[in-house]
């Protein structure tokens, strides 16, 4: 039941400051923060961790979304939770903020339209990913971290203590 998802804060979210907000939805919820770092990918591992959006989505929209990922640097974290996977999709919200409910981080910070994307030829602007399954939290999870850089640690409320 206890899970670890993949959160990426992608490069929109960095440039506009809201990491700290971002961050604070799922430390607010329960959330353990296990894993966090700022990395900037390149294409190539874009698409290890986009392996399926061709298939899915198609060849353009894959292309427009290596283009945005590789814009700026991103912040990975390892957020771990009862049902963290499921729980987590539910805060972030649906893929088109435009659509996505008030409430979620997709729907209160963000507004693109898939038809607004499309027109001007780039990726829907969405602040962050995160795993949609426990197979692909795992495999994302090993993609993005080294076993070194995940921690296992008792939070103030599992000890009640600092
Ligand atoms: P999600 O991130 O909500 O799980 P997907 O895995 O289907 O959604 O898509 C990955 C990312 O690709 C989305 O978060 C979004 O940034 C981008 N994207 C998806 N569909 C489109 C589209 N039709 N046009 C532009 N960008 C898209």
């Amino acid at each position: 039941m206890i899970e670890r998802s993949l959160v990426l804060l992608k490069p929109d979210a960095v440039k506009r400051g809201l990491m700290g907000k971002i961050l604070t939805r799922f430390e607010d919820a329960g959330f353990k923060i296990v894993g966090a770092k700022m990395t900037w990918i390149d294409k190539d591992f874009g698409k290890r961790h986009y392996a399926d959006i061709a298939e899915r989505r198609g060849e353009k929209v894959l292309k427009v979304l290596l283009n945005f990922m590789t814009q700026g640097p991103v912040m990975a974290l390892c957020v771990e939770g009862i049902n963290a996977v499921e729980n987590i999709r539910k805060i972030v919200g649906g893929t088109e903020p435009k659509s996505a409910l008030p409430g979620t981080i997709r729907g209160d910070f963000a507004h693109i339209s898939f038809a607004y994307a499309d027109k001007e030829n780039k990726a829907i602007e969405n602040l962050i990913h995160a795993s949609g399954n426990v197979e692909e939290a795992k495999v994302e999870v090993a993609l993005w971290f080294k076993e070194s850089e995940l921690h296992s640690y008792k939070t103030a409320y599992e000890t009640h203590t600092f």
